[in-house]
């Protein structure tokens, strides 16, 4: 058994439904790869649906055109289906009828004036329920078994989270869910599931369809997890810094969550945890381009023939200086510190110290006169830059290919690239620079010529 998800461009138009989506799943099928089918709303519902809310909470109107937009954008497809007419007519009246349904809630919520949690997730469950409606459909007029199946409902709403235990537990509910489908039936899961404990944005976040993916292959044990999206897989660089970049075959998962924190647009950390805990590896896919391998994301480490596995940025970043005599040989001083980060909720990205002076990097730029500032300098002295990046050269062969740093730092170097900060911890897969922000997109690119040259 496989999952396969298949993001909003995949499911973007009728096009790329009929001509590119549901063949791969055809595919796997014929391989009797048995495809468990997770789908995104159609590219751009779920900010619609965002919008539509507050629309009606806000300005007391419920956007008819915008929802009439949605309710022709999906039925337009199964208009081009050929045959299996009443398998289509059946799919157009429960697409509208969850139409129909959000209009009444939205009406409801121009007179409420309050959106919570719940409210939301109804709103934004409508995205996805209508796009696995009409996969499904896709499918059953091209002759396969398929049966949409929604999760809207399977979390109990009085199921609290108080530890990582929730998320077993949701694991659970899709187990159950997922098997009442008869085999030799493909599943087409909704990638919204159940009103999560304080709802789906706060608990999971946005792109909840790769999560939903994730803990339905561990709920299920597949084999595989293929995360179909609209690029080739997870790259050396982003194309757009770096013509020449090139895509990675494999990563691990440690791997795939520093790119994630450092600005690659990859899976979030969070959304393959149920994955990584299984020890299932999921695949990165172009939908646009099935024949190209993607890259596989795996539990175990696994070395390329290569100096590194990419080079990533992330800028709009802040340094903080705190010097003070007081830490030399003091300790408990940088518990102080960073209890005020912590309780101001300010996230640190890179960390590096000497005997008498503490850097610290954090995403955007800080209050000049506001608390956490005045706490810290109550610290010591504290220096802001503002405008900085972090460059971070990324990949487990930093454990064994001691020469990295070095070619890294000659070539920095001899560009006069001027580097205000580093970090490797000794996990070695991550050195991360701190440059400025104008230098930013010139250090990825040289890093890269100098290392895969
Ligand atoms: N459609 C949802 C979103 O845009 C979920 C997803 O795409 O994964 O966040
Ligand atoms: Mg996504």
């Amino acid at each position: 058994m496989i999952v396969q998800k298949f993001g909003g461009t995949s499911m973007g138009s009728a096009q790329s439904i009929c001509e590119n989506v549901a063949p791969i799943v055809e595919r796997a099928a014929r391989a009797e790869q048995a495809p468990v089918v997770v789908v995104s709303a159609m590219s751009g519902v779920t900010s619609q649906l965002l919008e539509a809310a507050r629309k009606s909470v806000e300005e007391h109107i419920v956007p008819e055109a915008l929802l009439g937009e949605i309710k022709k954008r999906h039925l337009d497809v199964l208009d081009g289906l050929q045959g299996g007419k009443q398998l289509i007519a059946a799919a157009s009246a429960a697409i509208s009828s969850d139409l129909g349904e959000l209009a009444n809630l939205l009406r409801a919520l121009t007179v409420v004036g309050d959106l919570s949690a719940r409210s939301y997730d109804a709103v934004l469950a409508v995205g996805e329920k209508l796009s696995a409606q009409l996969m499904a459909c896709v499918l059953s007029v091209r002759g396969m078994n398929a049966e949409y199946v929604n999760l809207e409902k399977i979390i109990p709403e009085k199921l609290t989270y108080d530890s990582d235990a929730y998320w077993d537990k949701v694991e659970g509910y899709f187990r159950e869910r997922v098997e009442k489908v008869a085999r030799g039936v493909i599943p087409v899961l909704t990638g919204f599931f159940g009103p999560c404990d304080g709802g789906m944005l706060s608990a999971v976040g946005r792109g909840y369809s790769d999560y939903c993916a994730s803990l339905a292959g561990a709920a299920l044990k597949v084999s595989e997890i293929q995360i179909w999206t609209d690029v080739d897989g997870v790259l050396s660089a982003n194309p757009k810094v770096v013509p020449e970049a090139f895509i990675l075959e494999r990563l691990s998962f440690d791997e795939t969550a520093e790119l994630a924190h450092f600005g690659a647009k990859v899976l979030h950390p969070f959304s393959v945890r149920p994955a990584v805990n299984a020890g299932i590896p999921l695949r990165v896919l172009n939908t646009f381009n099935p024949g190209c391998a993607g890259t596989w994301i795996e539990n175990s480490t696994c070395s390329l023939n290569l100096p590194i596995k990419s080079v990533t940025s992330k800028k709009g970043v802040t340094l903080i200086r705190i010097s003070t005599p007081l830490m030399l040989f003091a300790h408990g001083y940088l518990a102080k510190i960073t209890d005020v980060f912590g309780r101001h909720r300010v996230s640190v990205d890179l960390v590096a110290s000497s005997e008498v002076s503490v850097s610290f990097s954090v995403d955007g730029p800080l209050e000049p006169d506001g608390t956490f500032l005045q706490e810290l300098r109550a610290l010591g002295e504290v220096h802001i830059e503002h405008k900085q990046a972090i460059v971070s050269l990324v990949g487990v062969e930093l454990k064994t290919d001691y020469s990295v740093p070095a070619r890294a730092f000659e070539i920095l170097a001899r560009e006069k690239i001027c580097v205000r900060m580093i970090s490797m911890g000794d996990a070695r897969i991550n050195l991360s620079l701190v440059v400025d922000e104008p230098q930013c997109d010139r250090t990825v690119q040289m890093l890269h010529r100098a290392l895969f040259r």
